[in-house]
């Protein structure tokens, strides 16, 4: 078989192989492995059975979010810029109508994603865009091998004023967050978990280590999320998966905290 790009079908992790083997993101703890054994569905398939939505959920903030739903089914953000637009997080897959949307709305001009659970198909966005940056800490260089790196970086890369990546760990040893200083927005990987209501409002707020499992994080690994993002404003927080504009700094550390004041736990703390 020759080199391409397959899609894991139980978690939506895209490897470039001829057959890939296994799933680094299922076989690892932080995820379930397939009921069923591994199913791998080349991108020709994934092109033809899959479409895809976008939504300007805030003015110059995209969603875009792919139909029927792949794998983890995250969300893929663009953030419109006049200097060049970021995105941060990619969709599981892009079809040519949403390429075309970003097309419109200006491009590709830096490209970043927290963590192996928001790669989604950047590989796609790389390939189209082929933009100057793609920004990965450089602890989660070993989950890229679908793109090309082009800008690792150790505890902090300032991708424009304003926008900062912070390495938090944690969750994934390469996890890192981006700090929107303009809009008041803190990209914040699987830092937290949002429980939201159909509404989209929010409800609960937790961190993990492992979701799926309910493994806790360590007080440590606590400790620097909370050193991390304490010096930063934040009124709206995004994960791979959630908008939730009425979370803030606040809310965020309190979270933290309260983690930090029990025994390693899992808590959905209510808001
Ligand atoms: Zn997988
Ligand atoms: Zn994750």
């Amino acid at each position: 078989m020759p080199l391409s790009h397959f899609a894991c079908a139980n978690c939506g992790f895209w490897q470039h192989h001829f057959a890939p083997p296994d799933c680094p993101v299922c076989s690892d703890v932080r995820n379930d492995l397939p009921p069923d054994g591994w199913h791998f569905l080349p991108e020709a398939e994934v092109t033809a059975t899959h479409q895809g939505d976008a939504r300007e959920v805030a003015p110059g903030l995209w969603a875009f979010t792919t139909r029927p739903a792949l794998g983890l089914a995250g969300t893929g953000w663009l953030i419109v810029r006049d200097s060049g637009n970021i995105a941060f997080e990619a969709a599981p897959y892009y079809s040519a109508a949403m390429i075309a949307q970003i097309d419109a709305l200006g491009g590709i001009a830096i490209l970043s994603a927290s963590h192996a659970h928001g790669y989604g198909a950047l590989f796609q966005l790389q390939r189209h865009f082929d933009p100057a940056v793609v920004a990965i800490h450089r602890d989660d260089l070993k989950m890229t091998k679908a793109f090309r790196v082009t800008a690792p970086f150790d505890d902090m890369l300032e991708l424009a004023p304003g926008y900062t990546l912070h390495h938090v760990g944690g969750h994934y040893e390469g996890q890192a967050c981006l700090h929107d200083a303009l809009g008041g927005r803190l990209f914040c990987g699987d830092m937290f978990k949002i429980d939201q209501h159909p509404d989209g409002r929010s409800h609960a707020i937790s961190s993990h280590k492992a979701f799926h499992k309910d493994i806790p994080l360590t007080h440590a690994e606590l400790r620097r999320y909370r050193d991390v993002i304490a010096p930063l404003s934040f009124d709206a927080v995004l994960t791979p998966f959630e908008y939730a504009p009425d979370i803030g700094r606040d809310t965020a550390l309190a979270a933290l905290e309260d983690g930090l004041s029990r025994a390693p736990g899992v808590r959905r703390m209510p808001l």
